[in-house]
């Protein structure tokens, strides 16, 4: 497989460097940023916690790094965590109590957080407070801590994930969009800035084209693509050098990889163009399902390739034309 494409964070990822810090950095998702200024703005006039947030979205658009910029923009401290490194209820106790006066604290993958700790999150949210029980057996007993005001930031890839007590928790849930070709452009061009290296228009459309829509893919072709510019003792990435770099390392025109090219051949050769489950295709792939729906299926429905209908996934005619095939003729599924 080839990693380059994957929008999860990667140990390589020098994500921290192109990270932008305030929201007029912070390129696209014109309607969040709107939002969140209003609300930042809000809470720093009345000298309150902001609200809970919700930010979803598939990997690599830009949630953690709005979640710090949110933090920034309010003046407050920053926490981070995730939902599947808080083990215990403690755990969790112990950051709660940590916080300060209107910190921010983010916790990715909440949908990752272990139920028992969900519990303890409910009070901290709503009351601002923390139940612990003291001792145990029949002299157990429970006190009631309060906590400094706070704002929870919570990431996960979709909404659905979550369970609905918890979603209801949060006063304001945002969702984050694909990027467009022309956003992708200026995040590589600033990125290639940051990086010390020239870029031309050509060139950073090209690496945009096939970024898919994900800021994170855009920063890792750039680097990639940087790589080779370099050993083509050039100092401007032009769009020759980065095509012929993305087409070396298989990253197709529309920015699909191997993976993605076995998942739509496998509906088209081995399903006839579906409907074909999900189940069947994690199998056949040898992927796990979270995989399969979170990592490769958002984007090629959003370039309208595939299609999720309630009796499976479905080739759409842009699939088949792109894997340069017709539809098999007779009545379709
Ligand atoms: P997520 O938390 O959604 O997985 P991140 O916030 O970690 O995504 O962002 C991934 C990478 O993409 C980071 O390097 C970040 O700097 C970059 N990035 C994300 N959104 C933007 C944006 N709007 N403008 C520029 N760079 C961005």
């Amino acid at each position: 497989d080839n990693p380059i494409l994957s929008p999860n964070r990667q140990v390589e990822d020098a994500d921290a460097a192109l990270r932008p810090k305030t929201l007029a950095e912070f390129v696209g998702q014109a309607a969040a940023k709107d939002n969140l200024h209003v609300f930042i703005e809000s809470a720093k006039s009345r000298r309150e916690a902001m609200d809970h947030v919700l930010f979803f979205g598939p990997p690599g658009l830009g949630k953690t790094t709005l979640a710090q910029i949110v933090a920034r923009e309010l003046g407050v401290g920053f926490r981070a965590t995730s939902g599947p490194i808080i083990a215990k209820a403690g755990d969790l106790a112990a950051l709660l109590t940590n916080l300060e006066q209107g910190d921010v604290l983010f916790i990715d993958e909440i949908h990752r957080l272990n139920p028992v700790v969900e519990e303890v999150l409910y009070p901290a949210m709503e009351d601002r407070a923390l139940d612990l029980i003291i001792g145990e057996g029949p002299s157990a007993r429970s006190v009631r801590i309060d906590l400094p005001p706070f704002t929870l930031i919570g990431a996960t890839t979709r909404q659905g994930l979550l369970q609905t007590p918890l979603r209801d928790r949060f006063g304001i849930p945002v969702r984050l969009q694909f990027y467009t070709v022309e956003e992708l452009e200026k995040v590589v061009s600033r990125g290639a800035g940051l990086l010390g290296i020239g870029i031309d228009k050509g060139g950073a459309t090209e690496i945009a084209r096939r970024a898919r829509g994900t800021p994170r893919v855009a920063g890792r072709l750039m680097r990639r693509v940087r790589d080779f510019a370099h050993v083509a003792g050039s100092d401007t990435i032009t769009r020759a050098i980065a095509d012929d770099s993305l087409t070396r390392l298989e990253v197709d025109a529309i920015g699909l990889d191997a993976q993605d090219r076995r998942y739509l051949r496998m509906i088209a050769d081995i399903y006839k163009g579906g409907p074909v489950g999900v189940e069947t295709l994690a199998a056949g792939l040898s992927e796990p399902r979270d995989t399969i729906e979170e990592v490769i299926e958002p984007y090629l429905i959003q370039l309208g390739l595939v299609a999720r209908t309630a009796r499976g996934r479905c080739l759409n005619d842009r699939g088949w034309s792109h894997l340069g095939m017709t539809p098999p003729a007779g009545p379709q599924g």
